[in-house]
């Protein structure tokens, strides 16, 4: 084992302010509701900044300034919108490093993944979008499709900054104007990405950013002036969502939970398959909506394939989500950290057997080691539920019918894997498994080019690529 010297990314790049007002307009308005609440450093519980609530009557004030905004920026052309939309994208990469401490701070994830992949990724959408924004003609949806107009979009926690550019990129490419609700719990890189609306000169009431609870997103997305809501988060909300808008005449997408199956085949490379296992469902302590959180193992090598693992989780660093060396973080809230021990200890309970690895956990903040069950059963909770933590169930399989009736076992349909070395396995598996996304030989790659999007429970509509247009587009 290497002994790792601490190597913490400096904090000192970032500039957090006391309290944050409200984003309307263009300008930083205070709310008008009396509510305001900490959001904390989950690896600390250090109190990072007070937050405003944004209440009812200032969610219409965003709507309105969205919707002041909507005629300008719908005529502005394309070639236009695209020059702020290359702009921002530019900016986020020029503060890069900046929004990734940020992002860490506010939200326990590991510094190398918010450097290495949600800000890359970032910084792709708003790039692949501009590229979009003069070309909508040749998308597919008629020779000049018309945006929708205002957009209320509300995000989760779990990739703040990304979720927030999955939204605003397109809706900004179409035309549309946006009014958008971060989660509680991280709403700093949101505030800081309001800034660079003002730094890229993009024009007043184009975006603007509402913080505050679920009351915040109620009002925004059940506001009469909301033409397109846009959702990622729990299923349970989702559902919430569905009725409100119901015979709203609003369009809607809805991103919501998985409880994805990533299958290992006998003839898999077992090393690559092992690596593809744990940033399946280890990547941002598997707080991820599509997390490979069942493992469906064929069982002439389900033994090695465990041991491999067990192996591979007990190299794997927690800690300090600014040092350069984890790899797992903290988990966002101590909400979150209950659910995902009572639905451990459930799992206990229900007969299946937990190991994890020797780690210690640091004593203040929000903490959970990598977790393994096996002797899983598909009826036991923890098979069928979103644990949204680093907890992975191991089931096995014999045949690809049985693999793929296991896989396709469950309310959700988000996304999927398959490890083998037969090309025409996995081709017959990708026909077979009810998943929005299927990965062959890797897992958890994103790609602002590729639609994302579930079956079932999993919500309906599609984000990213030509596809994803459509939402944005009255078509
Ligand atoms: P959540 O549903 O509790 O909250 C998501 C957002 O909705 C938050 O901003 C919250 O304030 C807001 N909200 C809560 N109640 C609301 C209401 N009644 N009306 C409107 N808005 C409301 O989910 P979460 O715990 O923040 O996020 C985790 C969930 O998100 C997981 O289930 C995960 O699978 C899902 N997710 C899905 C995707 C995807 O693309 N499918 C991506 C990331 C996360």
């Amino acid at each position: 084992m290497f002994e790792y010297a601490p190597a913490p990314e400096s904090r000192d790049v970032v500039d957090i302010k006391p309290s944050y007002r409200l984003f309307i307009g263009g300008e930083w308005v205070d709310s008008r509701g009396e509510e305001r609440h900490k959001t904390v450093n989950p690896a600390t519980e250090e109190a990072l900044a007070e937050i405003a609530w944004a209440t009812e009557e200032d969610v219409d004030r965003a709507v309105g300034a969205a919707r002041q905004a909507f005629g300008a920026w719908s005529r502005t052309p394309g070639s236009e919108r695209a020059k702020y939309l290359f702009r921002i994208a530019r900016i986020i990469q020029e503060r890069s490093r900046e929004l990734a401490v940020l992002e860490s701070l506010d939200n326990g994830k590991p510094i190398r993944e918010s450097r290495d992949v949600d800000l890359p990724l970032v910084a792709a959408h708003f790039f692949y979008h501009a590229g979009w924004a003069d070309k909508l003609g040749y998308a597919g949806y008629g020779p000049d499709p018309r945006p929708l107009g205002v957009a209320g979009q509300v995000i989760p926690w779990n990739f703040p900054l990304l979720m927030l550019a999955w939204k605003i990129a397109p809706a900004l490419a179409c035309g549309n104007t946006v009014v958008l609700k971060p989660a509680e719990t991280t709403p700093l890189t949101a505030l800081l990405f309001a800034e660079i609306c003002r730094q890229a000169d993009l024009p007043p009431g184009v975006v603007n950013i509402v913080t505050g609870a679920g009351e915040t997103g109620a009002a925004l997305v059940g506001h009469p002036g909301v033409d397109k809501v846009a959702f990622t988060g729990s299923t349970e909300v989702g559902r919430l969502i569905a009725r409100s808008v119901a015979g709203s005449g609003k369009k809607v997408t809805l991103e919501l939970g998985g409880k994805a199956a990533n299958i290992v085949f006998d003839d898999a490379a077992l090393d690559q398959a092992v690596e593809g296992v744990v940033n399946g469902i280890f990547f941002n302590q598997g707080h991820v909506c599509c997390a490979g959180s069942r493992l469906l193992v064929q069982e002439s090598i389900a033994d090695d394939l465990l041991d491999a693992l067990k192996r591979r989780l007990a190299t794997l660093r927690l800690g300090d989500p600014l040092d350069k060396n984890t790899d797992i973080g903290a988990i966002n809230s101590a909400a979150q950290l209950a659910r995902i021990r009572r639905l451990s200890d459930l799992g206990e309970a229900e007969g299946a057997e937990r190991w994890s690895p020797v780690c210690p956990l640091p004593e203040r903040g929000f903490w959970f080691p990598p977790t393994i069950f096996t002797g899983v059963a598909q009826s036991h909770r923890i098979a069928r539920e979103e644990v949204f933590g680093p907890v992975l169930s191991v089931l096995t399989f014999r045949t690809p019918a049985e693999a793929v009736e296991k896989a396709n076992n469950t309310p959700f349909g988000l996304s999927a894997g398959v490890w083998t070395e037969k090309g025409s396995r996995i081709l017959w598996m990708a026909d077979r498994l009810r998943a929005g996304v299927v990965w062959a030989n890797t897992f958890n790659r994103f790609d602002p080019a590729s639609p994302f999007g579930g079956y079932k429970e999993s919500g309906y509509g599609r984000e990213g690529g030509r596809h994803g247009l459509e939402a944005y587009l009255d078509v």
